[in-house]
């Protein structure tokens, strides 16, 4: 608990135990006992009367401020001291406990994004000083030592450690990480002590925008969630207004036809009704809701970047993938090589890795793996990747170009038509034809029962596209048993079938576009939803995308469908059950079948129950 919260604790019990204790007293004289019951009022809703005046002052008349304002003072000038007090008390218990359970949520979503560092070590004059993250430049050397949280991105200069990533991930298989290796901060260190040469800046580094990201995540406002404060905006007024009326008309209607009045009884009624009408458990439980779900999310290594986007996830009909990096591993071997008349295979892979030497893509990695030497940067000018096709860069003062069918047509090269299957990558150096590369992908592990999860979470179809040729795209699609594959597309290419899936689709159902990061920034934000994975690395990706699978796990997306699914249940539950409540209730305060007692219990039970219910969508299992 909070000291504030400590504090309204401690004004609950000090009111509670005087208004028990005054109701026991018989005081017979009216004025000794309004005096006296204005001690535990005051005691417990002195912060609420200020709001309600402030409110009036500041034009904003109608809130649950001003509902339990004029509900509780309306009640003590009808003589109705004790209902009065405790109405407050109530309101100040629910009070308490809403935002008791809203720091809960906070805490753990904090706790499960446990990756703030506080320090980083820099050795000056021999010695390891502690500093502030944000104080160590680019390029210094840091040291992280065992149970230590990697401050800042970077990459190894001695030592080597397994890493633990788990608050970044969910998963809690650890890394192994060497010299040379790069970090990312965030991960923990458990075993040997590590020398990091920074490579960003900290508030660049992977786990600043995390954070950032986590905690703008709530600006992001869901459809319910505005729908709420719109329906407030009007529903208060509106049930002022009801109550007015309900204290006046009545008794009018008595006086015309001759009958008492009836005035104070009315007039309990339309207090009444007020208590009942506080709209306090839809305001607070829906946020909450949301809140949860995002942080129950986040403990799977999901990031969220607001609820519009958990809200739209509940109602993905279409999932599109990119095959490279997302299903297959994106860890290409070679398998074969064939070179041309009067060419080595080794001068062959040595053209493709050199003009590959500032590529990202998987492809890249993997040519320079196989070739296995350093390469000298100075001897790679003029490069230029183009998107779909390959590089093309001079080497050694030669031209080389790398790349598939695509690139070798383009600049008119006649190539060979390879037998076995798999990724080409063909090379012309000088314009002549010098060869071609097989290499071939890996499908991971998960992403078959990834494909399943998605059809058991209800959706319609999965789409593959890829860059890839088709004999290879045909030979993953059926393995996975996606439904659709596009294959040899540009990147372009791949932005036209998404937008004709989008405009053929129903316009409640979302379609999710799942790729590495690796040049799909432009299909990640044209689809309703963009989902990054593999973000433990790709940077870019973290920006472009609406969310982020921190580790590459296909079966995650089914995971984060499942977790807003259930978030939009509880969410909708929330809305019906408080919404069912105070109708019923309203019209039993109308009638006068319900006195104040039963309302107030309406009113903070309800809230306290939704409360509870928004906690639950914290927790997801499988
Ligand atoms: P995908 O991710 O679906 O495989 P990409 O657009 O990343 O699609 O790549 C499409 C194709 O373009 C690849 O399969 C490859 O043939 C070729 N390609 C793209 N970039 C490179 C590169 N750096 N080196 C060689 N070939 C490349
Ligand atoms: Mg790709």
């Amino acid at each position: 608990m909070t000291k504030k919260q400590k504090k309204v604790l401690i004004r609950i019990i000090i009111s509670a135990v005087l208004v028990v204790g005054f109701n026991f007293i018989p005081v017979e004289n009216p004025y000794i006992k309004l005096a006296l019951f204005m001690i535990p009022y005051l005691i417990i809703g002195y912060d609420i009367l200020k709001k309600a005046v402030m409110g009036i002052i500041h034009g904003q008349v109608f809130d649950e401020n001003f509902l339990m304002a004029v509900a509780t003072v309306g009640a003590i000038v009808l003589g109705e001291y004790l209902e009065g007090t405790a109405v407050m008390l109530f309101y100040q218990i629910g009070e308490l406990f809403q935002s008791y359970a809203v720091g809960k949520s906070r805490r753990n979503i904090t706790a499960l994004m446990d990756i703030r560092p506080d320090y980083a070590n820099v050795e000056q004059d021999g010695e390891l000083k502690q500093v502030d993250p944000d104080e160590v430049e680019v390029g210094s050397v840091i040291t992280v030592q065992p149970g230590e949280k990697v401050p800042i991105d970077g990459v190894i200069v001695s030592g080597s450690s397994t890493l633990n990533t788990s608050a970044l991930t969910g998963e809690s298989l650890p890394r192994e990480a060497a010299e040379g290796d790069e970090v990312i901060s965030g991960c923990v260190n458990m075993s040997g002590v590590l020398r990091i040469r920074t490579t960003k800046e900290f508030g660049e580094s992977t786990v600043s925008k995390i954070l950032d990201l986590v905690e703008n995540s709530s600006m992001k406002k869901s459809r319910s969630e505005n729908f709420i404060t719109r329906f407030a905006k009007y529903y208060t007024p509106a049930v002022c207004i009801g109550a007015l009326a309900l204290a006046l008309v009545p008794p009018m209607v008595n006086l015309l036809l001759g009958n008492p009045a009836g005035w104070s009884d009315w007039l309990i009624r339309a207090l009444t009704t007020l208590v009942i009408s506080c709209p306090c458990a839809l305001v607070i439980s829906i946020p909450l809701s949301f809140f949860g779900g995002i942080g129950g999310a986040s403990a799977k290594g999901i990031l969220v970047k607001g609820s519009n986007y958990l809200e739209a996830l509940s109602q993905t009909a279409y999932v599109v993938c990119d095959k490279t990096g997302t299903l297959t591993k994106g860890v290409f071997e070679v398998t074969y090589m064939e070179a041309a008349d009067g060419v080595s295979k080794e001068e062959l892979l040595e053209a493709a890795a050199y003009a590959e030497n500032y590529s990202n893509h998987p492809i890249s990695k993997s040519l320079k793996q196989a070739y296995g030497k350093p390469i000298d940067p100075e001897r790679v000018t003029d490069v230029e990747e183009i998107g779909g096709h390959g590089v093309t860069a001079v080497v050694n003062g030669r031209r080389a170009a790398v790349g598939n069918v695509k690139l070798m047509k383009k600049l008119n090269i006649p190539y060979l038509e390879p037998e076995k299957t798999g990724t080409e990558v063909h090379v012309a150096i000088d314009g002549r034809y010098a060869g071609y590369i097989l290499i071939s992908d890996v499908i991971k592990d998960n992403a078959k029962a990834a494909v399943l999860g998605l059809k058991s979470a209800g959706v319609k179809q999965v789409v593959m596209l890829t860059g890839d040729a088709k004999k290879v795209a045909d030979a993953v699609a059926e393995e996975l048993g996606v439904d659709v594959v596009k294959s040899e597309l540009l990147p372009a290419d791949k932005v036209g079938e998404v937008e004709k899936l989008l405009a053929s689709k129903d316009k409640k159902e979302k379609l999710a576009f799942v790729g590495d990061g690796v040049n799909d920034a432009p299909v990640l934000s044209r689809a309703d939803l963009g989902i990054a994975m593999g973000a433990l690395g790709a940077d870019a990706a973290i920006e472009a995308a609406d969310i982020v699978l921190m580790d590459d796990d296909p079966e995650k997306i089914a995971t984060a469908i499942n977790i807003s699914r259930k978030t939009l249940r509880i969410v909708h539950q929330n809305i019906v059950f408080a919404l069912a409540v105070k109708f019923i209730c309203l019209g039993l305060g109308a009638v006068g079948t319900l006195n104040m007692w039963w309302a107030i219990f309406a009113d903070v039970g309800v809230m306290i129950l939704a409360v509870l219910n928004a906690t639950r969508a914290l927790k997801y299992r499988q």
